[in-house]
C-alpha cells in the first residue's frame, strides 16, 4: 500500500523533503500543510528585494525556469498536494495523525506513516515597551518584506533604525542605505557587529567599511523603549540616546518553532530545537525534523547547535526525503559556514571564532593575515583579510573567518577550509591544501596556504604577531619610552608618518635593517610594521638573529590599520 506522508511547513525544508521523496516514491501520498498562503520562497533574497536588486517579489518564489512554486506547481509538476492557510495544531503519535485547522476554522485529522516537521523559526520577542507600534517589523517572511518595501516606495521612510547587527540586520542596513538613501542606524547590544560569527578585529573592519557607506552604528547599547504618534513609531530610546525613526527593523535573532513537536512528546534540545540524529529522525523514528526548527550536531564542539541557515535546511530536506523512501542518507552535523555581503565587501566564516573556541575549553590562538587575492602582477586584485583559529598542541584548525572586497574570491577561500573542518584538519593540511591557480584567480602560493604557513610560523614561535587592537593600544601609549615603532617599508611609504610623528615613528627599510642595526635600541620593545605584515615578519627574524628579541610584528600591517579606520 502507498505510504502516507504529512509534512508541516513548506518553505525550505518541507518542500525539499517532499520533492526528493516524490522522486523516489512517485506512488506515495504526500500532503504538505503550511499556515501561510505563500510557500517555498527564498527568504534569503528578502534584503535584495527590499534593496531593489530583485525587482519583483514573485522572483523569490519562482523556479529557475520561471514557474511560481505554488499549490498548482507542486501538484502538476511535483505530484503532491499542498494545503496552504492550513495550520497543524496537534500531533497524535499513537494514532499517527496530525490535526489540521483550515482557514474557515474547520479541522481534519490527517493520517501519516511518516511525518516531517519543517516548522522553521520565529523572531525572538524581546518584549520591549512600545514594540506593538506601527512600522516596527521583523524580517521573517515575504509579508514583512512587502510591508517594508511598500513603506519605502511610498517615500514614508527617512530614518530607519535596525535593532541587531547580525547578518540579517546588516543586509537590511545595506538595502536601506545603498538603494534608497535612508538614514540608517544600527543599534547592537554587544560591543561588535556579527557577535559570535567573527572576531572583534574583523568586525571592526566591516563596521568601518559600512560607516563609510553611511550606516551609523551604536554598539554596546540596548533598546529600552519605542515611542510613537498615532500608533506609528517615531523614536527609539536606547540606554544612551534617543533616535528618530519612521521604520524599525527588529533583527534580534530567531528561535526554533518547536512547540508542536514538544507537545507531541518529541525531544527538544537546550536551544529549543527538535533533537534529531544523523538521519534527521527525531526521538520518534517515524517523525523527521530539519531546518530552523531542529538542532544539529556541531561538528567541532560535538555539542548540539542551532544553525538557522537556508543552505543547511535544503541539504537536510534531501536527507529526509531519501530516508522516508527507505534510503540511508546522513548529515553528520554542521560547522555553520556563512557569508554576508556588506556593500562592496563581505564577511564570511566557518567553525569557531577564537572567543568561542576558548569558551569551549580549547587552548586556542588565532593568526591574522592579509594578502592579495590574485597574483600581485595581475591588474585586478584586492587585499583579503583572513583569520585562522587553531588549537595549540594538536595544531588542529577550529575555524576560519575573513573580510574582503572580492566576495566570490573570499567565499571560495572560506569554503575550502570550512568544508574540511569536519575532517579535523591541522595547520599543515591548510599549508598544503591543493588549490587551483592562475593569475586572474589566485597567487601561486594561495592566500589560504599562506594563512596556514603563518599559523605554522606562529605555533613554531618564529614570530610574535599583534593584531590591530593591540597596535592601537601600543600607539595610544606612544609616549611610553619603552616602545619603539619601526616602519620597515621603503622610505617613501614611511616618510609621511615620520613627518607627522617625528618623535615616535622610525624608519628602517627591512632590506637595510641588518646594516643599520645600531639604530635599533636594545632596551625597548620594537613594534614592527609594514604594508601587510610580510616585511615586518622578515624584520622580526633579522632582529632575532641579531639578538634583539623583544619585538612584535603587526599582522596585516598598515592595510589592517587602515581598514580598522584607526586615526593615525
Ligand atoms: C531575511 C533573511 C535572510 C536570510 N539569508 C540567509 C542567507 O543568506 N543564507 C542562509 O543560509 N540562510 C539565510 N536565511 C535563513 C533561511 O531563510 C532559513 O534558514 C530557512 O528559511 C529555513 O527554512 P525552514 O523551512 O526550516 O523554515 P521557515 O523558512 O521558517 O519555514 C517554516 C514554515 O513552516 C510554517 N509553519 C510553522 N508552524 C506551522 C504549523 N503549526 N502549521 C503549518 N505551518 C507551520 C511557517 O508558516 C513557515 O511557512 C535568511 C533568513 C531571512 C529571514
Amino acid at each position: 500500500m502507498a505510504k502516507n506522508i504529512v509534512i508541516i511547513g513548506g518553505v525550505a525544508l518541507g518542500s525539499k523533503a517532499a520533492c526528493r521523496f516524490k522522486r523516489l516514491e512517485p506512488e506515495a501520498n504526500v500532503i504538505l500543510v503550511d499556515q501561510d498562503e505563500i510557500i517555498s520562497y527564498g527568504g534569503c533574497g528578502i534584503p535584495f528585494y527590499v534593496s531593489g536588486d530583485v525587482s519583483d517579489i514573485s522572483e523569490l518564489r519562482t523556479t529557475s525556469f520561471h514557474m511560481v512554486r505554488d499549490e498548482k506547481f507542486f501538484r502538476d509538476v511535483k505530484g503532491f498536494e499542498v494545503r496552504t492557510a492550513t495550520r497543524a495544531v496537534k500531533v497524535d503519535r499513537e494514532k499517527k495523525t496530525v490535526l489540521v485547522e483550515y482557514k474557515d476554522g474547520t479541522t481534519e485529522e490527517l493520517p501519516y506513516d511518516k511525518l516531517v516537521f519543517g516548522t522553521g523559526s520565529r523572531p525572538r520577542n524581546l518584549g520591549i515597551k512600545g514594540q506593538e507600534l506601527g512600522n516596527i517589523h521583523a524580517v521573517a517572511n515575504l509579508h514583512d518584506a512587502e510591508k517594508i518595501k511598500s513603506l519605502i516606495v511610498k517615500g514614508e521612510v527617512e530614518n530607519a533604525v535596525i535593532v541587531g547587527a547580525g547578518f540579517i540586520g546588516l543586509e537590511m542596513a545595506e538595502a536601506l542605505t545603498d538603494m534608497w538613501g535612508i538614514e540608517t542606524k544600527v543599534v547592537e547590544f554587544c560591543d561588535q557587529i556579527m557577535p559570535g560569527f567573527v572576531s572583534k578585529g574583523l568586525a571592526e573592519m566591516a563596521t568601518h567599511h559600512m560607516t563609510g557607506q553611511g550606516v551609523e552604528f551604536f554598539l554596546s547599547e540596548s533598546v529600552q523603549e519605542f515611542t510613537g504618534e498615532d500608533g506609528v513609531v517615531k523614536e527609539v530610546r536606547t540606554d544612551k540616546r534617543t533616535l528618530e525613526a519612521d521604520l524599525v527593523i527588529m533583527a534580534v535573532g530567531i528561535q526554533p518553532r518547536s512547540e508542536l513537536a514538544k507537545d507531541a512528546g518529541l525531544e527538544v534540545g537546550p536551544m529549543g530545537g527538535i533533537v534529531v540524529n544523523e538521519r534527521m529522525e527525531t526521538s520518534d523514528p517515524d517523525i523527521y525534523a530539519g531546518g530552523d526548527c531542529a538542532e544539529v550536531l556541531h561538528l567541532i564542539t560535538g555539542k548540539t547547535a542551532f544553525f538557522p541557515l537556508g543552505s543547511l535546511a535544503n541539504r537536510e530536506g534531501r536527507v529526509i526525503g531519501t530516508n522516508m523512501a527507505g534510503g540511508n542518507a546522513t548529515l553528520e552535523g554542521a560547522v555553520g559556514s556563512f557569508v554576508v555581503r556588506l556593500f562592496e565587501s563581505s564577511l564570511a566564516g566557518g567553525g569557531l571564532t577564537l572567543e568561542r573556541a576558548r569558551k569551549e575549553g580549547y587552548d586556542a590562538v588565532s593568526v591574522q593575515m592579509c594578502q592579495l587575492d590574485r597574483a600581485h602582477f595581475y591588474p585586478e586584485k584586492d587585499l583579503m583579510f583572513l583569520e585562522l583559529v587553531v588549537e595549540q598542541g594538536t595544531r588542529r584548525v577550529l575555524g576560519i573567518q575573513g573580510f574582503g572586497s572580492s566576495g566570490d574570491a573570499m567565499v571560495g577561500r572560506i569554503n575550502s577550509v570550512a568544508g574540511m573542518l569536519k575532517f579535523k584538519p591541522t595547520v599543515d593540511d591548510i599549508s598544503n591544501l591543493e588549490l587551483a591557480y592562475s593569475p586572474p584567480f589566485a597567487s601561486a602560493m594561495d592566500v589560504v596556504n599562506a594563512l596556514g604557513n603563518v599559523a605554522d610560523n606562529f605555533l613554531n614561535q618564529l614570530f610574535e604577531g599583534i593584531d590591530a587592537e593591540k597596535f592601537q593600544e601600543y600607539w595610544k601609549d606612544k609616549a611610553n619610552e619603552g616602545l619603539f615603532f619601526l616602519d620597515c617599508r621603503a622610505l617613501p611609504d614611511a616618510k609621511p608618518f615620520m613627518e607627522k610623528y617625528p618623535e615616535h615613528w622610525h624608519s628602517i627599510p627591512q632590506d637595510e635593517l641588518k646594516r643599520r642595526i645600531d639604530e635599533v635600541p636594545r632596551d625597548k620593545k620594537i613594534v614592527l610594521i609594514c604594508n601587510t605584515g610580510v616585511r615586518s615578519f622578515e624584520a622580526q627574524l633579522n632582529l632575532r638573529e641579531l639578538g634583539i628579541g623583544d619585538n612584535v610584528s603587526v599582522q596585516g600591517g598598515m592595510a589592517l590599520v587602515k581598514k580598522w579606520g584607526m586615526d593615525i
